[in-house]
């Protein structure tokens, strides 16, 4: 027996110390007395062969953790009942200490001499494949837990519950959000927590404790643990209320949003966490990390679309989104009314059905812009004359372009069309055309030059009538300036006229052109802005009309010399004859004083009459030459106006009262006393007004009257009247008199005398003092004459 054993066992011994794993015989009895291990059984135990055979302090047996005993023992004995191989899993402490799960697969090859069941087979190693078991079936509960929630708060509640049971801690948790990128992590990071995921009662201290333990995981991403017996600062300053004597915790950084840390507690004892867990607990966290950068990417990917939709619902253009075959995606509303599709319609269909589009001039059915940008993988616009017709039939002139949307590779997904409704634009723009061709016409046709200016001044466009009139050709013309044609002989700047246009839009004057030759022209301009800072000149040779002007010119200033001199003569002449005169008047007072016969007597008195009267019409040739000649002088000084009112009235009452008129002098109280005037004209005014007024009144009154209009510091402004109720005038007439020389009634000449001066210098007096005679009168009724004065007021 024992020979055959010793045979069995040699042969097994060459057999199996290849195989990997131990291969056994024992006895099958509680403590798995070894008869025959192979050399495996160190890499499995750590326990050498000699250690496990025959060996009264350590059998195989001992090594199998007791929680898993009786479920072998179920299995081997079900098995072999039944002379089955049997096969199980459990876990076995080894010698260093550490658990490790094994596979065994065995049978039963009979009994020993006591009757005691022998078991022969082997036992390997799958504490790896165990572990990644585990790691997998955690890993599950985290995905489902992570994939059957919308909501982000419900999901991590969910992640952090399934944390806890995968772990079996007393708590696991989730910090949000923290502020890792503060310079040191201190304050902001404790701060700046929320503390939505913290479990209720759970403060969060900022000391250094904390501090210590944050700055030793942050950024890691990597699981760090934390014994309480361990560490110099205690992981359960970070948490107050609780004495946790061991953590794991964790920071994650999605790539959205601030970073967030993950935790496990362990409070009743210091719990070691292991390889394993740590593995474990970074995957959990690398789902956590994922779901959330998802959930975030999802998240701004959805108000990133909504915001797309809603810009390209404002936005004017039309724009139309279709996959590589052409269908269409994506439409926004003015797409749906230029179309005249709604997107519910257009969806799926096929670009060409939706978007017809035709050459405006010809007709012809336009290429499909879809089809274009497929095949150059390039943007491109349509052509000009693009016309879209809608199902309705409406037309629509429209200006598009159309481009590939690639992926991030650069591979082509779709085409994106932009149009927009330029019938409007269009149609302008023929109709510019057209009547840009006629202007051409009027243009080139024009009697007058033109010339088109740019902002720089230069010529840009000109019409042959503007060469002909330069005698530059146009080809020179478009390389001169507008200071190049004007001539030296201007007196103003020739950019007069460009300035002003550039400020008023408009402007009209003359200037002297240089023409090629050399000679002068004059040209009447008139300048207009045009859009886009240029200006159209019109240009016309008034030469001719030029000359003819400074001829008349010329002949006026000739004509009014001689007027001068006329008046200069008269005034000599007056001047001359009343020398002579006062001799007559003198010599006639002297002689009529000698002793004479009363008929003497008569005609001495008539040549005096007389001659007074020659003095008079001598005067007042005197002054209107004076008025001609333009030497009559004007001495303002302060006189008293109601005294000189007084003055005048005076004089013309011993004839007023010869022909038995009433006289009234009707004075304005309100009047100031001082004035400043000339009194010696403005008592000639009054006199002339007042003798006429006598001269041809035969019977009634002659009202002289005064009226304050208006009064301030400095003025005082009056009216005058001289009113009679003599012979009138007649209204053809009423012009005429204003003239000198000139009689209402010439035949009345001889009846009441005259020389027709005398309202002729009332006149130009007046003119001097800035007012005009009125004149109201009727025949057979009487006349009013009158005036208004603004006198200064004296100081
Ligand atoms: P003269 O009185 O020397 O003829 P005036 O220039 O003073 O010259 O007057 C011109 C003319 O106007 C008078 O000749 C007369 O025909 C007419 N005239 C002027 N004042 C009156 C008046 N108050 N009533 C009627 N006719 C008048």
């Amino acid at each position: 027996m024992a020979k055959d054993e010793n045979h069995n066992h040699l042969q097994l011994e060459t057999l199996m110390s290849n195989l990997p794993g131990m291969a056994f015989r024992c006895l099958y009895e509680k403590r798995w007395p070894m008869l025959f291990v192979s050399e495996g059984c160190l890499d499995l135990t750590g326990y050498s062969v000699d250690e496990l055979i025959s060996n009264e302090q350590i059998e195989y047996g001992d090594l199998i953790i007791p929680q898993d005993n009786p479920g072998i023992d179920r299995e081997i004995r079900a098995k072999i009942e039944r002379d089955r191989s049997y096969e199980t899993e459990y876990r076995i402490i080894t010698k260093s200490g550490k658990l490790k799960w094994v596979w065994e697969k065995g049978r039963c090859v009979g009994q020993n001499a006591d009757g005691k069941l022998l078991l022969e087979g082997f036992i390997i190693d799958i504490n790896e494949r165990k572990r990644s078991e585990r790691l997998n079936d955690a890993l599950n509960k985290i995905n489902k837990s992570i994939s059957t929630e919308q909501d982000l708060e419900k999901m991590l509640n969910r992640v952090i519950e399934t944390t806890l049971a995968i772990f079996n801690c007393d708590r696991a948790w989730l910090l949000y959000p923290c502020d890792l990128d503060a310079p040191d992590y201190s304050v902001p990071i404790l701060k700046t927590a929320d503390e939505w995921f913290l479990p209720p009662g759970y403060s969060l201290k900022n000391d250094e404790a904390s501090r210590y333990v944050m700055g030793k995981m942050l950024k890691s991403q990597q699981p760090v643990a934390f014994y309480r017996s361990k560490e110099p600062f205690l992981p359960g300053n970070l948490v107050e209320n609780e004495q946790v004597k061991s953590q794991l915790i964790q920071d994650i950084h999605p790539k959205m949003g601030k970073s967030w840390i993950v935790g496990l507690h362990q409070c009743a004892y210091e719990r070691e966490w292991t390889d394993e867990e740590k593995e474990l607990f970074k995957q959990i966290n690398l789902r956590i990390s994922d779901a959330l950068n998802n959930f975030l990417y999802y998240n701004n990917m959805k108000e990133h679309e909504e915001r797309l939709q809603t810009t390209l619902n404002s936005i004017g253009d039309a724009v139309i989104s279709t996959d590589t075959k052409g269908h269409i995606l994506q439409m926004n509303p003015v797409a749906e009314t230029l179309t005249g599709w709604s997107f519910k319609e257009a969806k799926s269909k096929k670009l060409s059905e939706v978007f017809k589009i035709y050459n405006a001039k010809t007709r012809a059915p336009a290429a499909n812009p879809v089809e274009e940008v497929l095949k150059s993988g390039k943007k491109t616009d349509l052509g000009k004359h693009t016309t879209l017709i809608t199902p309705t039939g409406t037309n629509y002139q429209i200006a598009d372009s159309a481009a590939p949307i690639k992926d991030l590779a650069g591979v082509i997904i779709g085409v994106v069309l932009v149009f927009r409704d330029v019938t409007e634009d269009y149609t302008i723009r023929e109709a510019l055309k057209k009547s840009e061709e006629k202007y051409r016409n009027y243009v080139e046709n024009a009697p007058m030059g033109i010339f088109i200016v740019d902002s720089e001044a230069k010529y840009i466009d000109v019409n042959p009538a503007a060469c002909q009139m330069t005698g530059y050709s146009r080809e020179t013309l478009l390389k001169m300036k507008i200071t190049e044609l004007a001539s030296p002989n201007m007196k103003e700047s020739p950019y007069k006229s460009f300035e002003e246009v550039r400020t008023t839009g408009k402007s009209r004057g003359e200037i002297i052109l240089r023409k090629k030759d050399g000679t002068d022209i004059d040209v009447q301009l008139t300048t207009i802005a045009l859009t886009g800072d240029r200006f159209i000149a019109f240009c016309s040779d008034i030469t001719e009309r030029k000359t003819a002007e400074k001829r008349l010119e010329k002949e006026k200033r000739v004509a009014e010399s001689a007027n001068k001199a006329k008046s200069e003569f008269l005034a000599n002449m007056s001047h001359e004859l009343r020398t002579p005169l006062n001799g007559i008047i003198g010599f006639s007072r002297i002689m009529k004083d000698t002793p004479l016969s009363p008929e003497q007597e008569d005609y001495m008195e008539d040549i005096i009459f007389s001659s007074h009267k020659l003095v008079q019409i001598i005067e007042d040739i005197l002054d209107f030459s004076k008025i001609e000649a333009g030497t009559f002088d004007f001495k303002y000084q302060e006189i008293e106006l109601w005294n000189l009112m007084e003055r005048s009235f005076k004089i013309i009452e011993p004839a007023a009262r010869k022909k038995a008129l009433q006289i009234e002098l009707d004075k304005d109280n309100r009047i100031p006393g001082q004035v400043q005037t000339d009194e010696l004209r403005l008592n000639q005014v009054f006199v002339n007004l007042l003798s006429n007024a006598v001269k041809f009144t035969n019977a009634g009154r002659i009202t002289f009257q005064s009226r304050l209009l208006k009064e301030t510091s400095a003025t005082a402004t009056v009216l005058f009247k001289v009113s009679d109720t003599g012979i009138g005038i007649p209204e053809k007439k009423q012009q005429v008199i204003r003239q000198p020389f000139t009689q209402a009634d010439y035949s009345m000449t001889r009846k009441y005398g005259g020389t027709g001066l005398g309202l002729a210098i009332t006149i130009s007096i007046l003119e001097r003092m800035n007012s005009t005679l009125e004149l109201e009168s009727h025949p057979g009724k009487g006349s009013t004459f009158s005036f208004v004065i603004e006198f200064e007021k004296a100081q």
